[in-house]
């Protein structure tokens, strides 16, 4: 199709710089910028203004007007391509163990740690006592057995990794029995069937899909029987008339006909969360003492930690584990390890590990803590005496994440924000795209800011955001 431009458009045109002309001018200015990078932007700011004359939604007076223009485009676009890519971002979505905005954040002593670790040399694989060789995964085993109770233990690198990695070790060629009900999808692609499948495992399925009995797993089991795995279904739950074999009893059973068990618990909870108030989520310990031989776990979502996938179990199935030459391609790196240790050293002190932990302080949060920071931003909202903003507040319901514990509401305090004149789609866009971003919600065509998963110190960098747009753009 071919455009017919107006001549007007034809004449603005014209006035389009050329890219020798705008890589000209940057010469002083843009010194620090490498040319690759400022011959795109010119390119792009150029062609962004040529579309725009083109649609008719730029007008330029003269040539110096649309010079001008493609130089102001050219610095936003500099500026945003020479600035890292990973960012700090305020989560103001009430969703906790956030995927897309990082999972987990570290506590102090994690981050210390790692800060310790990646800035000098250190024993990562040297045994400090017979000065030889040493294994990395000492650091963190001995921990790890302390708290769960387990024989030996290894992490990789996250726990669909330690999934994949257990399955092709101890049932590969080999039948693995799961119950219908248990078939899950984590998100990101991870379905236990397709796992099952990489591993070159045979699925065999027990049950239905909201009742699996005991007879269920005994009908399944043959000469082919390489696995009784339990997985546990995280991100949703079955409700009404359900039947589930427990832990302890799928353990005995592999006892009994001298298979082993193994459990992916997804979150991996230390602490009994329905000692806090919350629903009863099964916890490693409980696992390890159930008698299941490996249990596998994310070490970034319930936990707190770094990414990273934590097998646990006896010693005998661990050790064929940790020789699998798969291993060593799903191995951690010493900031990983350095942030897990700083984590687990924690959960040695029980009376303060709620407090430190941040996923599990943020949970935990009592409302009227919430509340107390809503309050302060609406202060600090309306002090910015805006008469085109229209702030307030409203009970809401946080949520876990991660996967984790799907029917648990969290009530929570959050405030609502309206810019007159601005559509709520544009207010979340120039939300998203401050610096640091500011995630939120709409909801009922206001932008909604769940202050759970707000820190304090990140308050004044949302009303930052919200007076810098209406200074910018607002409702004119
Ligand atoms: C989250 C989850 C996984 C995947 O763990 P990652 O650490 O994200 O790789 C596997 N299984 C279950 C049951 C889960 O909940």
């Amino acid at each position: 199709m071919k455009l017919e431009l107006s001549e007007k458009q034809q004449a603005l045109l014209k006035k389009l710089p050329g890219v020798d002309r705008i890589l000209e001018r940057t010469r002083v200015e843009f010194a620090d910028v490498p040319r690759g990078v400022l011959l795109k932007s010119a390119r792009e700011a150029i062609d962004e203004l040529r579309a725009g004359i083109m649609s008719g939604e730029d007008v330029v007076e003269s040539a110096d007007a649309a010079e001008s223009t493609v130089m102001d485009r050219l610095r936003l676009k500099t500026a945003e391509a020479m600035s890292p890519k990973l960012m700090r971002v305020v989560n103001a979505t009430g969703v906790v163990v956030h995927t897309n905005l990082g999972r987990s954040i570290l506590c102090r002593e994690a981050i210390e740690h790692v800060v310790s670790a990646a800035s000098g040399y250190s024993n990562l694989e040297f045994d400090l006592d017979t000065g030889r060789r040493g294994e990395r995964y000492d650091v963190v085993e001995d921990l790890l057995c302390e708290i769960t109770g387990a024989e030996s233990a290894l992490v990789v690198n996250n726990n669909a990794g330690a999934v994949l990695l257990s399955l092709d070790t101890l049932a590969s060629g080999k039948e693995v029995i799961v119950s219908r009900g248990e078939l899950v999808e984590i998100g990101g692609s991870f379905r236990i069937p397709d796992v099952m499948a990489k591993s070159g495992c045979i699925l065999k399925e027990a049950g239905t899909t909201n009742r699996t009995h005991m007879k269920d797993y005994e009908a399944a089991l043959g000469p082919e029987t390489g696995l009784l795995l339990k997985v546990h279904q995280s991100n949703f739950a079955v409700v009404g008339f359900t039947c589930e074999v427990s832990t302890a009893n799928l353990a005995a059973l592999g006892a009994r006909v001298g298979v082993p068990v193994m459990e992916d618990l997804g979150s991996g909870v230390f602490v009994d969360l329905a000692f806090c108030g919350l629903y009863w989520e099964p916890t490693v310990q409980d696992s390890v003492s159930a008698g299941v031989d490996i249990v596998t776990f994310s070490g970034d979502k319930l936990l707190g930690g770094p990414q990273g996938g934590i097998i646990v179990g006896k010693r005998k199935y661990v050790e064929r584990i940790k020789r699998n030459p798969l291993t060593r391609a799903l191995r951690i790196d010493k900031m990983t390890l350095a942030a897990l240790e700083g984590t687990l050293r924690c959960y040695r002190s029980p009376d303060t590990v709620m407090e430190k932990i941040p996923t599990l302080a943020m949970i935990m949060q009592p409302l009227f803590l919430i509340r107390d920071k809503a309050d302060n931003l609406t202060k600090g909202l309306r002090s910015l005496n805006h008469e085109t903003l229209s702030i307030s507040q409203r009970d809401g319901v946080s949520r876990v994440g991660g996967g984790a514990m799907p029917l648990q509401d969290l009530p929570t305090r959050c405030v609502a924000v309206v810019v007159r004149n601005m559509s709520v789609n544009k207010l979340e866009r120039l939300m998203r795209h401050n610096s640091p971003p500011i995630i939120g919600r709409i909801e009922d065509e206001e932008f909604v800011m769940d202050l759970r998963t707000v820190r304090r110190a990140e308050i004044p960098a949302i009303g930052g955001a919200i007076d810098h747009i209406i200074r910018t753009e607002g409702g004119l």
